[in-house]
């Protein structure tokens, strides 16, 4: 049977807040009998966007992550409802019920994503039901999906084992994979909020001038062994990404033609930009 995935590329998110937006438009001052209660008009974020920099100035990179309900099919907030407030849809979509889940905090307690808000006046808890009453009739994507400017989202209705061959060629991932919840929310370019980057740029004394220095080598090593090799752009930078954070101490060894080679070393504890290395002349 197919069922409802979503695909979301961190690369492309420009934080322009446009699915944030869109789905408050949707669900404030509306409600959806049996898929959701009306959103409050402050403090809830359905659909978050969380942002992440990596590494220090001028060589910063900065990274939008959006967080939603997970559409878990092993969902901790369904073991923790009573009543059967929560329920899995057969096509794969979570619907916490408006009336059925009143008073009960323990759904919201219970999700290891934090995207359960709490309804103080209607004393629910809400999550994102991934727009279900739009595509029940007939939309092919919720609305944040159609309201991106940029195409981070991506909705898909496919057999598990297509989205399975999907993840694999297109090596998506899941949020928080230790929580072992099965999601139906898949990442791409997630490298951007969960590694380290190491950047650095590459100078060196040219006819008495200091120079960039394009397409010096740059190599990173852990315990002798290679872990990447760059090259420097034109402006002399560069940078190695898909680091693991706090991996401990590595080496960045820099070479170019006509100047000495250099070594330094450092701890990787986050994103790190090791400034300015300056060969000198050979
Ligand atoms: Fe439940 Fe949280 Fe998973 Fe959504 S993300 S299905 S609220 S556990």
């Amino acid at each position: 049977m197919k069922k409802w995935n979503l695909i979301i590329d961190v690369a492309e998110c420009t934080n322009c807040n446009l699915c944030t937006l869109a789905t408050q438009d949707e669900y404030v001052g509306n409600q959806w009998p049996g898929i959701a209660a009306e959103m409050p008009k402050h403090g809830h974020r359905w659909i978050d966007i969380k942002r992440k920099e990596r590494g220090q100035p001028p060589l910063v990179d900065v990274a939008y992550l959006p967080v939603m309900c997970q559409h878990c099919d092993d969902a901790p907030c369904i073991k923790a409802a009573e009543n059967g407030a929560v329920t899995k849809r057969d096509d794969g979509i979570v619907i916490i019920d408006p009336e059925k889940s009143v008073g009960q905090k323990q759904i919201m307690e219970a999700c290891p994503y934090g995207v359960v808000f709490w309804n103080e006046e209607l004393n629910i808890p809400q999550a994102w039901p991934f727009d279900a009453h739009l595509l029940d009739a007939g939309w092919d994507e919720p609305r944040a999906a159609t309201a991106c400017p940029t195409g981070a989202f991506r909705a898909l209705k496919v057999e598990d084992s297509e989205m399975r061959r999907i993840r694999a060629e297109e090596g998506l991932q899941e949020l928080q994979p230790e929580a072992a919840t099965k999601p139906r929310v898949f990442y791409k370019n997630l490298h951007r909020f969960t590694k380290c980057v190491v950047a650095g740029s590459v100078a060196g004394e040219i006819s008495g001038v200091e120079e960039c220095l394009h397409g010096a080598t740059v190599t990173l090593l852990k315990d002798d062994d290679v872990v990447a090799r760059c090259e420097t752009d034109a402006f002399g930078d560069f940078r190695i990404d898909r680091l693991d954070p706090a991996s401990g101490g590595y080496t960045v060894k820099v070479a170019h033609d006509g100047f000495h080679g250099h070594t330094m070393e450092f701890e990787l504890d986050d994103s790190i930009t090791l400034g300015t290395i300056r060969l000198s002349p050979g």
